[in-house]
């Protein structure tokens, strides 16, 4: 077995003893690497950023959980709209499949918070204190000396400076930028709750972050679990092409011709998680493409075609024809387009206020003269928006008068209220049928909007015999 083979009955990350061993990736050049450099700083911007970005006079992204309001760039959702996350979650979650389905874990390797920061910031960091891979084991396995302790206790320095950065940032999604701003200008005493969430969240970063790293992926990421549920013969996914590169060399046996691969092991020395793409697909690897850029450095210089390594299927790599559109891929798609369908039909269906107008429990109608009525109905209203709304009633038939002292009524926002109202008529217009259908205008006056409500009441009175 060469040094660099690792061992089959245990991860490349552990020793014989299941104790870890720290991975310190070889640094990679090439076309993802580029390319994925650029997806991590535009996540990162666009998350540090947008706390800060206002729609409407209100935080775009804002999930204020103790006031139970939610702000999704523009629209304002409260407790009572927790259905829609019922369809956002759905939607979420069957287009992960689909994408999972279809591109495998591409995800992983260029969208999720763990590899972004890990590849972006922190492993940066560790590279600019200690060095190139080599360099950082070494450093690793030296005793404590000087050198060693200054260079250990700046990067964790770093950490906690980038950490509590980013513990910030997050934290502003929840509790609103401008107050996390005004809270961090205060002392610590003056907001405990918050101040200790946020020391917290930095602590858990840069355990996650700065030690912890892949093995989340590896053993703890539910999403790793699932993906070999999700994923067939035809997903994409980063594969070695053995029919290309066997028999590698070193072990060509008599008679054959040695494959393009050279057992170079730099697709394992790159590799964050510590595998050998060589062995096949495996759970551990998160798709990052780093093998792919190292192999194909390689391939360069051994004047072989580029794509030993590639994005490929497990099908194709067999020989079968490539299959994209199949019946899982359709299912995954409809039910994706009905997610989201049903999340935009409730979201355009939703008014400023909430509004339900109901007939009070007590008789239906009162004659108040020979020939007049009053019924009476109360109006369930909630303010759905992050501003004060003024709420006034106003009849559109007139054939009706209505008597609404408690209109208009402001109401603050998120705030609701029940107030009564009553319609008097003449009863020639029930005598029929004993009802008579007519509409009720609601007009709502908020800062940046105004709206109008109308609603059908059901007037009821005796009927002529
Ligand atoms: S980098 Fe390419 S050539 Fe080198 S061992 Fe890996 S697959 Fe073989
Ligand atoms: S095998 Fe390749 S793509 Fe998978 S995690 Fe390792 S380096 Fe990344």
């Amino acid at each position: 077995m060469s040094r660099h083979e690792l061992p089959k009955e245990r991860l490349g990350t552990l020793d014989p003893k299941g104790k870890r061993i720290f991975p310190h990736p070889m640094a990679v050049r090439g076309f993802f690497r580029k390319y994925r450099t650029y997806v991590y700083w535009a996540l990162i911007a666009f998350f540090m950023v947008l706390p800060w970005i206002k729609i409407g006079g209100h935080q775009a992204v804002l999930i204020d959980i103790p006031n139970r309001q939610f702000a999704f760039f523009g629209l304002t959702f409260w407790a009572h709209d927790i259905p829609l996350i019922f369809f956002l979650l759905a939607g979420g979650a069957l287009t992960l499949a689909l994408v999972t389905a279809v591109w495998g874990r591409v995800w992983c390797g260029w969208a999720c918070p763990q590899t972004v920061f890990i590849d972006a910031i922190y492993r940066k960091v560790e590279t600019w204190i200690e060095g190139s891979h080599t360099k950082r084991m070494k450093l690793d396995q030296a005793p404590w000396s000087k050198e060693k302790i200054f260079k250990k206790s700046l990067k964790w320095l770093a950490y906690f400076i980038i950490s509590a950065h980013i513990a910030h940032s997050f934290a502003a999604y929840f509790v609103g930028a401008e107050e996390l701003l005004k809270m961090s200008l205060m002392a610590p005493t003056e907001n405990w709750t918050t101040f200790l969430i946020v020391f917290f969240i930095t602590a858990l970063l840069m355990f996650d972050f700065g030690w912890f790293r892949e093995q989340f992926c590896v053993i703890m990421c539910p999403y790793g679990r699932i993906q070999s549920v999700l994923m067939d013969d035809d997903s994409l996914a980063v594969v070695y092409d053995p029919n290309r590169g066997e028999p590698r060399k070193g072990y060509v046996p008599e008679g054959e011709t040695q494959g393009d691969c050279i057992n170079c092991f730099k697709c394992v020395a790159v590799c964050p998680t510590g595998i050998d793409i060589r062995r096949g697909i495996q759970m551990e690897c998160i798709a990052c493409t780093a093998c792919i850029d190292a192999c194909d450095e390689v391939m360069e210089k051994v004047k072989k075609p580029k794509g030993l390594i590639r994005y490929d299927s497990e099908g194709a790599l067999s020989g079968k024809p490539k299959k994209v559109w199949k019946p899982r891929t359709f299912i995954y798609i409809s039910l994706v387009i009905l997610s989201f369908v049903g999340l935009f039909y409730f979201i355009s269906q939703r008014t400023d206020v909430h509004l339900q107008v109901l007939r009070t429990y007590e008789e239906p109608y009162k004659k108040i003269s020979d020939n007049e009525l009053t019924n009476h109905f109360k109006v369930r209203l909630k303010n759905q928006l992050f501003d004060p709304v003024k709420v006034s009633i106003e009849s559109t038939s007139k054939d009706i008068e209505l008597i609404a002292p408690m209109f208009p009524l402001e109401l603050d926002p998120g705030e609701d209220s029940t107030p009564h109202f009553f319609v008097k008529f003449k009863d020639h217009l029930t005598q029929e049928s004993g009802k008579h259908l007519t509409p009720v205008k609601f007009k709502i006056i908020s800062k940046n909007s105004d709206s109008e409500i109308s609603e059908q009441i059901s007037l009821v009175g005796p009927i002529k015999k």
